[in-house]
C-alpha cells in the first residue's frame, strides 16, 4: 500500500451496502492502494439552522451510529471531523496526506454548490475527486439525455423513458475489509492530530445535536443501515403482498403502517433504492399477477426517481416563485390557520390525528399525507404549499428536498396533477378505511369516548353526547375552524381561476395519474 489515504465522504448514502464511492476509495487509484478514511462532517453551522425536528436528528445520529458498526465489521471506522466541509477538509488533506477523494453525487442545490466549492479546494491540494451515482436507480444527467436535455413533466413520459434506458445498474459489491494502514487514527492520535472535533472523531451524541430526551418522540423507525436491511428483508419476505401492492388500497389511518415506511432509510442512503429495486424485483419474478405502475412498488420507487429527475433542472423547484412547472396561485397569509394545521388543531379530528401522528412520530402514511397537504392548501386553508413543505420539513423522519417540493406541487395541483376539483373530505376520507376512528382515539385521546357515528364530526354531536364523552367541543377540543361544505366549494371557484389565468400550464388534466 503505498503512503497517502483516500477519504471516503459520507453525507448521504450512510451504508456499506452497494456504495460505489466507497468502493471505488478501495480500488487503484492512479496505479496505486490507500489507506481509506471513511469521513462524515458535522457542521454546526447547519446543526443550528437546517429545519430539522428532534425526531430526525435522532435518527441521523442513530445511522451514524450504526455506520460506525458497519465499518468496525470490515476493519474501518467512522471518523466524525467538527467544523465547515471547506474548513475541516482542506486540514484532512494536509494531516492525512490525503491523494483522493470519493463521494455520492448529490443533486440538491445547496449540497452541489457545496461540492463545487469542495472539488476546487481538492484540485487546488492534487487530491483528485471521484464522484458517483448511487442515491437514485439512474444518474438523472442520463435520463435528461436520453430525453433530449429536458425533464420529463408526467410520469407516463418518465416511464417510456426508463424503459428505453433498459433496467438501473445493478447494485455493486460490498467491500469486504478496508485496510487501515500507517495513517490510521491510532498513528495520528499518537502525531496530535489538530483536526477540529476532538482526538476521538466520535459518533455525536444527542446533545452534540441540541436534542433534548423530552423533546423526542417513540422511536418506532430506529435509524441506520442494518435497520434498514431486515426491514427489506421483511417485507421481500411477504411475496404475496408485494406482488399485489397497489398504493391505492392501503390504508392511511391503520394503527400500523400499511406501506413499509423504507422512506427514512431511503431518505438518508441506509438503504440503496437499487437493492430495493432489485429485491423486489426478485420476488415479482415469474409471477403471473403482478401490480403495475404507478400503483405497484417498483412504481412507487419510480415517483422517487420522476421527482429527483425533475428537481434536477428545474430551477427554484421548492418555490412556487420562479419555478417554471409550478402554476402561480394567490394563497392566502394566514398565520393562524397554519398554526391550527401545524399543531393538530384544526378541529377536525381526521386532520388533527394526522397530524398528531406526524409531529410525535415523523412518519404518516402517503394518503394522510394527501389528506392534510390538500386541507392547508387548495381544499379548505388556502394557504400555500411553501408553507406545509416547510411543516413536514421539520417533522419528517423522511424529509426530502425533491419528493416534499414535488409532492406538495402535486396535492396542491400546482403542478404534475390538475384535477382540482377532485377535493379530500377531512371526514369522509377516513371513514373508508377506519369506520370506528380507532386512529384518531390513539392520537387525539380528548375524543376518545365519543361515539363512533360523532367521531369524525364531534361539533355535530349533542350536548349530552359531548358531556357523557368527557369532551366539550369549543372547549376541550377545538371548534372546526372553517366549514368544508362550503369553503372548499369556494376554493374550487379560485383554483378554477388561477387556472384560466396560467392557461400556458403545459400538462393537462389527461396527463394525470394516481400516486
Ligand atoms: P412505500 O409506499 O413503501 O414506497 C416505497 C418508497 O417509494 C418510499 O419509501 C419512497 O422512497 C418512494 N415513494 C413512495 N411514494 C412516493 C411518492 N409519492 N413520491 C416519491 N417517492 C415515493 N416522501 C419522502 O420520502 N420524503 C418527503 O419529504 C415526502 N414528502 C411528501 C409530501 C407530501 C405532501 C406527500 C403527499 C408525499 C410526500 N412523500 C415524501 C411521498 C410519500 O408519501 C412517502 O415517500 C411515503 O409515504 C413513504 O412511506 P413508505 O416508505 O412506506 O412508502
Amino acid at each position: 500500500m503505498a503512503k497517502g489515504s483516500v477519504i471516503h465522504w459520507y453525507r448521504k448514502g450512510l451504508r456499506v451496502h452497494d456504495n460505489p464511492a466507497l468502493l471505488a476509495a478501495t480500488e487503484k487509484i492512479n496505479g496505486e492502494y490507500y489507506e481509506i478514511l471513511p469521513v462524515f462532517v458535522l457542521d454546526p453551522w447547519i446543526v443550528k439552522t437546517m429545519r430539522v425536528g428532534p425526531n430526525r436528528w435522532r435518527f441521523l445520529q442513530q445511522s451514524l451510529k450504526n455506520l460506525d458498526e458497519n465499518l468496525r465489521k470490515i476493519g474501518s471506522r467512522l471518523y466524525v471531523l467538527r467544523g465547515k466541509p471547506e474548513d475541516v477538509l482542506p486540514e484532512a488533506f494536509k494531516a492525512w496526506k490525503v491523494k483522493a477523494i470519493t463521494f455520492e453525487t448529490d443533486t440538491e442545490p445547496y449540497a452541489r454548490e457545496r461540492d463545487e466549492r469542495i472539488e476546487t479546494l481538492a484540485k487546488k491540494a492534487g487530491v483528485s475527486v471521484i464522484q458517483k451515482t448511487s442515491h437514485t436507480l439512474y444518474n438523472p444527467e442520463a435520463v435528461l439525455k436520453a430525453n433530449l436535455g429536458k425533464p420529463p413533466l408526467t410520469y407516463q413520459k418518465f416511464l417510456s423513458v426508463m424503459n428505453g434506458m433498459g433496467p438501473p445498474p445493478k447494485p455493486v459489491m460490498m467491500p469486504k475489509n478496508i485496510p487501515v494502514g500507517c495513517l490510521g487514527y491510532d498513528a495520528m492520535k499518537d502525531k496530535g492530530s489538530k483536526l477540529p472535533g476532538g482526538p476521538e472523531y466520535g459518533v455525536p451524541s444527542l446533545s452534540d445535536l441540541g436534542v433534548s430526551e423530552e423533546s423526542l418522540g417513540p422511536s418506532l423507525f430506529p435509524g441506520g443501515e442494518t435497520e434498514a436491511l431486515n426491514r427489506l428483508s421483511k417485507f421481500t419476505a411477504k411475496k404475496d403482498w408485494i406482488c399485489k401492492f397497489e398504493k391505492p388500497n392501503t390504508s392511511p389511518n391503520s394503527l400500523q403502517p400499511s406501506t413499509t415506511v423504507l422512506s427514512p432509510y431511503l431518505k438518508f442512503g441506509c438503504l440503496s433504492p437499487r437493492t430495493f429495486y432489485y429485491k423486489i424485483q426478485e420476488v415479482i419474478k415469474g409471477q403471473s399477477r403482478v401490480s403495475q405502475p404507478p400503483v405497484s412498488l417498483i412504481g412507487q420507487l419510480i415517483w422517487r426517481e420522476f421527482y429527483y429527475v425533475v428537481s434536477s433542472a428545474t430551477p427554484n423547484f421548492d418555490k412556487m416563485e420562479g419555478n417554471p412547472v409550478c402554476l402561480q396561485i394567490p394563497w392566502d397569509v394566514n398565520k393562524e390557520y397554519l398554526e391550527a394545521w401545524s399543531k393538530g388543531k384544526t378541529g377536525y379530528p381526521f386532520i388533527d390525528a394526522i397530524m398528531t401522528q406526524l409531529r410525535s412520530e415523523g412518519w404518516i402514511h402517503h394518503l394522510a399525507r394527501h389528506a392534510v397537504a390538500c386541507f392547508l392548501t387548495r381544499g379548505d386553508l388556502w394557504i400555500s404549499w411553501e408553507e406545509g413543505q416547510k411543516v413536514f420539513e421539520e417533522l419528517l423522519l423522511d424529509a426530502d428536498w425533491a419528493l416534499n417540493a414535488g409532492n406538495w406541487m402535486w396535492l396542491s395541483a400546482s403542478a404534475f396533477f390538475h384535477q382540482f376539483f377532485r377535493v379530500y373530505s377531512p371526514v369522509a376520507f377516513g371513514k373508508k378505511t377506519d369506520k370506528l376512528g380507532d386512529y384518531i382515539r390513539k392520537y387525539v385521546p380528548q375524543l376518545a369516548k365519543f361515539p363512533p357515528q360523532y367521531i369524525y364530526e364531534p361539533w355535530e354531536a349533542p350536548l349530552s353526547v359531548q358531556k357523557a364523552a368527557g369532551c366539550i367541543i369549543g372547549d376541550d377540543y377545538p371548534k372546526r375552524i372553517v366549514i368544508h361544505e362550503t369553503i372548499s366549494k369556494i376554493n374550487i371557484k379560485r383554483m378554477s381561476e388561477a387556472y384560466k389565468k396560467n392557461k400556458e400550464s403545459k400538462i393537462k388534466a389527461e396527463d394525470d395519474v394516481e400516486q
